[in-house]
This record gives structure tokens, C-alpha cells and sequence, in this order.
């Protein structure tokens, strides 16, 4: 029953492997403090050099925040996991070897959303290679300089099954991933900067096979939107292959965000044989009850419980609970907002946060470090619902909150933003009518749409101070339509 592969359909398989920069004061096994971009070079010790005869010892903290992270993704701990020496040589690796973990991981078998978690394990970063070329500080092209201080900083690496069907999935499961780790306070979590690495492992396959094609992996992407458009690059490619009767090969591409393309690394031929075996000055590392309560313990409340929360408790629409408690920081603000004034909608705070408070926040990622209270933005969505001010009126506000923060009472009230009075607003309504005459006749003939022009001049003449909905009540009982 072999279809024509022009018209068969294909289905993206994809897995994640994410390297996570754990923010412990110090390095993985040793006491050199982290490097936040000091001096090359600086934040070394004959540990983390590699000198011979020294001796490492596992970062207790580096544990805890791994138990924390392997709880937090739902997994088995394991009662006894152990270190592993993986050899190969590189400039980066002074040793000649890293320090990982093997086939006995720290956990293993969780799941975070619809995404099961394949393995958890600790290990050491390599360090850094500085191409000259990109310093601009040597002139031959050919040299690179090598800086050790992010050599030895402790690393989380998270395994996904192949779970994830679309790239665009993936990126939003990588970015609940992130939200998850950032809410745990273990990593920074800056794709940029590098605490945050991500590898997509990526195949197709027909539509209703349940045999996996063959993978290659995309290294290192930078952020969420280029790991998703390379993602997207190499399935194209994928199964552009496969239509033309051809076969993808194993190996590990780099996507270019810049130009699209896609180039070879290396491929299997050149697979590494890593010669694993047991790190024999390490001892296994065994958590006591103590240690994974502690580490329970120091759990706060993980983004999709929140989403969850804001969606079922609170009441609000599920993208919308998704993103406050995906942007944690905007979560936040709105459930800070929402405890300060009693009588504010939950929806309509919800709408305001993620969408026109997030629209000024312009550079500031978080709502707490710009001039907007959360007690101001809860009063002024409040006076829209109680129809003291115009949603158009309370935008204006809101720019002067943005811009300098303050009261919205006394804001509105110095701009005279509120609603015009009901005895105004008749008096107003007088006029138009008065003015419209054409319009009226038209409304009272059944012309339902006339009605447009007569608010319309309402609006006008009260600058926006008057409920739209309001004064088609009152036009239609002054004409009696
Ligand atoms: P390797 O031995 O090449 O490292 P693993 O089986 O350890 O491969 O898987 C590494 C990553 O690749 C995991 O995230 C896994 O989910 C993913 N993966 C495995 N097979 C496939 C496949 N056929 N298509 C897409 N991803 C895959
Ligand atoms: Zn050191
Ligand atoms: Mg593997």
C-alpha cells in the first residue's frame, strides 16, 4: 500500500536537551565563586585547572538545586547515582575528561506538561573558547584564547522524551521549562548569556507510522524564536530529503538565524567514543530523606499549578492564566493588583495587565520595576467597570501611570477624564438629537443604524467622557425608538 511521497503526509518527532547554568555561589567541584564576566581567568584554581593530584568535591548546593529541579519535573530520584568521567580532548576541557553523570543519572521518568522527562543529571561546564576573531583584541584569524572561569560551573542537563509534534510546541514547552526553573530561582535562565542552552533533536516520520526516522540535533540555539524557525528550517529540509527518495543523515547541524542556513558539525562517522567510566575521587551521591525534603520543601508554586490556579480559581481564560503565570513576574503584579481592591473584575484586571500595561512596559520586563502601582492599575480598572471613566480615558491614564505613576482618582480628576454627569450627559443628548434632525427621522423610520451618528456626536462633544451604551439608551427612549 505504498502512497506516492508527494502526497503522503509527515509528522515532526522532536526531543529537547536542555543544559541548565545553576546559580550556586560556587563551582561544581570546586570553591572558585561563579563568573558573571570578570577578567578571564580570574575565577580559577588548580581544581577547575585540572592540575594533577587535586581533588574534587560535589557542591552540596548544586545537589540541592538539582533535587529541586528533579522534583519539580516529577521524576524518580535515584538512591544512589554516581559520577562518570567523559573523555575527550578539547582546549575547553582542561582535564581531558567532564565530570557527568552516566548511566546511573541523578533522576529520571518525569514529566512537565504533555512532555515526559527521559533523565536528570549533574555535571561541570567546559570552558570558554574566545575565537580572536570575534574579540577584535588578536589580528590572526587563526587564534583563539581560551577563558576558564566558566570551566567547572555547575550544570543541570535535561533529557525529554521525543514527545513534541510541532516546533512551535516544543519552543512553547522549552519556554514553560524556563518559566519553571526561573520560578525555582535555581538558574538565570538567559538563553543570551548562556545559563540556559537548548539542543533540538528532530525527525519526521508518515503521518500514522509508529517507528522514529532518523534524527539530527540543532545545537545551541540562543533563543526560543530562533531554536522554533530552525526547527522549522530543518524539518523543511527533512522533508524535502525524503520527497526527492533521499535519506537524512545523522549528524549535528548549526542553524544560522541571520541567513536560515543550515550547516553539517560533525556526523556519526566522527561520534565520539567518550570512553566513560567511573569518577573514582567522587563518592555516589545517596540523598538522605533530609536532603529531597529539604529540596521539596524549597519549592514554590511551579508556573503550570498557576496557570492552572488562574484558570480554575480565579476564573480566567486559559491563554490568558498561561501567560501570567508563564511571565512569573507579570503574574505576580496582577495577583498583587487583584489583593489591593476588593471591587476589580478578575478578567478585566487579567486583560489589563497582559495587554495594555504590558504594551507600555516597553524595555522593563517586570511590571514591579516600572512607576505603575499595583494598587493604581486595580483602581483604575475598577472605575472603568463601575463607569466612572472611559476605557479610552483610562488608556490615557494609564500613559500618565506609565510615565510617572501617581493616584488614577487624581489623574482623572486633574484632566477631568471622569464621566460626564448624567444631567450633562442629557443635556448633551438635547443637542444632538437637535442637531441630527435627518438622523432621527431616519432611527424612527426603523433605520437602526442612523443611531451610529447621533452617539457619534455625543462622543464627540463629551470627548470620550460618556458610556457609548448609556447614551444609545438614553437617545432611543428620548425618540421613543
Ligand atoms: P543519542 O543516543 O543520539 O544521544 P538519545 O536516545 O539519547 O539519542 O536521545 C537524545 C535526545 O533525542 C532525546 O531528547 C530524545 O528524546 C531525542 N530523540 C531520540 N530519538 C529521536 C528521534 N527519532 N527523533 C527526534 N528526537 C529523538
Ligand atoms: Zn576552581
Ligand atoms: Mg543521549
Amino acid at each position: 500500500m505504498s502512497e506516492p511521497a508527494a502526497e503522503r503526509h509527515y509528522e515532526p518527532v522532536i526531543g529537547l536537551e536542555i543544559h541548565v547554568q545553576l546559580k550556586t555561589r560556587t563551582k561544581m567541584f570546586c570553591g572558585c565563586a561563579l563568573s558573571f564576566g570578570e577578567e578571564p581567568n580570574t575565577r580559577t584554581c588548580p581544581i577547575c585547572l585540572g592540575h594533577p593530584g587535586t581533588l574534587p568535591t560535589t557542591n552540596a548546593e548544586a545537589v540541592h538545586f538539582g533535587l529541586m529541579i528533579a522534583l519539580a519535573l516529577g521524576c524518580d530520584v535515584a538512591p544512589r547515582s554516581i559520577f562518570h568521567r567523559k573523555n575527550y580532548f578539547y582546549p575547553d576541557l582542561p582535564k581531558g575528561y567532564q565530570i557527568s553523570q552516566y548511566d546511573i543519572p541523578l533522576a529520571r521518568n518525569g514529566q512537565l506538561g504533555d512532555v515526559r522527562i527521559h533523565r536528570v543529571h549533574l555535571e561541570e561546564d567546559a570552558a570558554k573558547l574566545v575565537h580572536a576573531g570575534s574579540t577584535g583584541r588578536l589580528h590572526s584569524a587563526e587564534a583563539s584564547v581560551i577563558d576558564f572561569n566558566r570551566g567547572g560551573t555547575p550544570l543541570v542537563e535535561i533529557v525529554t522524551e521525543p514527545d513534541l509534534r510541532s516546533a512551535s510546541d516544543a519552543a512553547d514547552w522549552a519556554r514553560l521549562l524556563r518559566a519553571t526553573l526561573r520560578t525555582m530561582g535555581v538558574s538565570d535562565v538567559n538563553m543570551e548569556e548562556g545559563s540556559l542552552r537548548c539542543d533540538a533533536n528532530v525527525s519526521i516520520r508518515p503521518v500514522g507510522e509508529s517507528t522514529f526516522g532518523t534524527k539530527t540535533e540543532l545545537k545551541n540555539m540562543n533563543s526560543f524564536r530562533f531554536l522554533e524557525r530552525g526547527m522549522e528550517a530543518e524539518l523543511a529540509r527533512q522533508e524535502g530529503l525524503v520527497r526527492d527518495g533521499r535519506e537524512v543523515e545523522q549528524e549535528t547541524l548549526h542553524f544560522d538565524p541571520q541567513t536560515g542556513a543550515l550547516t553539517a558539525l560533525r556526523s556519526k562517522e566522527y561520534a565520539h567514543d567518550y570512553r566513560y567510566f567511573p569518577e573514582p575521587d567522587l563518592v555516589p551521591l545517596a540523598p538522605t530523606e533530609a536532603m529531597l525534603t529539604r529540596a521539596r520543601e524549597a519549592l514554590p508554586e511551579l508556573p503550570a499549578a498557576r496557570a492552572e490556579r488562574l484558570e480554575s480559581e480565579v476564573g480566567l481564560p486559559a491563554d490568558t492564566a498561561r501567560l501570567l503565570a508563564f511571565r512569573g513576574e507579570l503574574g505576580d503584579f496582577y495577583e498583587a493588583a487583584l489583593a489591593a481592591d476588593g471591587a476589580v473584575d478578575a478578567r478585566a484586571l487579567a486583560s489589563w495587565v497582559t495587554n495594555e500595561l504590558q504594551a507600555r512596559l516597553g524595555d522593563v520586563e517586570d511590571p514591579a520595576d516600572s512607576r505603575v502601582e499595583p494598587a493604581a492599575l486595580a483602581r483604575l480598572v475598577a472605575m472603568v467597570g463601575e463607569r466612572r471613566i472611559s476605557q479610552s480615558a483610562a488608556k490615557e491614564v494609564l500613559d500618565v501611570l506609565a510615565a510617572e505613576g501617581g493616584d488614577p482618582e487624581a489623574i482623572a480628576a486633574e484632566r477631568s477624564l471622569e464621566m460626564a454627569g448624567g444631567d450633562e450627559i442629557a443635556e448633551i443628548v438635547e443637542r444632538a438629537l437637535e442637531q441630527n434632525a435627518d438622523a432621527v427621522e431616519q432611527v424612527r423610520s426603523g433605520n437602526q443604524k442612523a443611531i451610529g451618528a447621533i452617539v457619534g456626536a455625543v462622543m464627540r462633544e463629551t470627548k470620550g467622557r460618556a458610556d457609548g451604551g448609556e447614551v444609545q439608551r438614553l437617545i432611543r427612549e428620548k425618540i421613543g425608538a
